[in-house]
């Protein structure tokens, strides 16, 4: 989907608070951040009172009272946020308008969006990693959407780390791919590793979910993305997606 009012990685600057931002359907918007919004979460780093700044200076962005976070464990469990309270443990939170956001620094976020019978918005945020990915969250996603009756369901996948520098021991690129097909890769060195936004996009295929991927970046590659890897303890950014008039 193009549209050609949204910022992107091409020509968003290096200090707007979003890497990423797009209208991606009437009402609709979803965003991405870059380092320059902040760290966006409280269990990296130890400075709470940075973090509220950076959490207030998006919501204020987003124009909204609030973005509703999640806490997240590398599972499967999704959450409403109108009925989850404030920071429920899951990773995917789901929404009938609440902005809401997903914290990532080399895993895959993705945002969802489709309409209600009622003609209002279904939003979605859900944290992919290997372990995610592999616990089946971006199923467990898309059945609790259209499970509460959303159609036209899309997803937005935002950066990661990529397929050519997310190293790991063959081991466990066997195993993962086992369950996760798609998903063995080789670094840029030689080495094995592993694609696992390649491995979410697959499944959001086979669920018949259309994906969009021009906000897709390496956060390990990308200066202007967290990156665990790279600067572990540096922060978090966050997909995030809301409704508006
Ligand atoms: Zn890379």
């Amino acid at each position: 989907m193009t549209d050609a009012s949204g910022q992107g990685p091409e020509t968003a600057g290096a200090g707007d608070l979003f890497w990423w931002r797009r209208d991606v359907r009437p009402g609709v918007t979803a965003a991405f951040t870059q380092v320059a919004a902040g760290n966006l979460a409280f269990h990296v780093g130890s400075d709470d009172d940075a973090v509220r700044r950076h959490r207030a200076a998006l919501a204020a962005a987003v124009g909204a009272e609030r973005v509703q976070y999640m806490e997240q464990v590398h599972g499967s469990a999704t959450v409403w946020a109108e009925e989850g309270g404030n920071a429920p443990v899951a990773d995917a939170l789901l929404s009938e308008g609440v902005p809401v956001a997903v914290m990532v620094a080399d895993c895959v976020p993705i945002l969802l969006a489709g309409q209600l019978d009622d003609g209002r918005p279904a939003l979605g945020a859900v944290h992919a990693g290997r372990a995610g990915l592999v616990a089946g969250v971006v199923t467990a996603a898309v059945d609790a959407i259209r499970g509460r009756g959303a159609s036209g369901v899309e997803a937005w996948v935002g950066p990661s780390i990529c397929g050519r520098c997310y190293e790991v021991p063959a081991a466990l690129r066997d195993e993962v791919s086992a369950l996760a097909p798609g998903t063995a890769s080789t670094t840029s060195w030689g080495t094995p590793a592993l694609d696992v936004p390649a491995g979410v996009l697959r499944e959001l295929d086979a669920l018949g979910v259309p994906s969009h991927t021009d906000a897709i970046a390496c956060t390990l590659e990308e200066p202007r993305l967290f990156s665990h890897r790279r600067a572990p303890g540096e922060g978090r950014f966050v997909g995030v997606v809301w409704s508006h008039g």
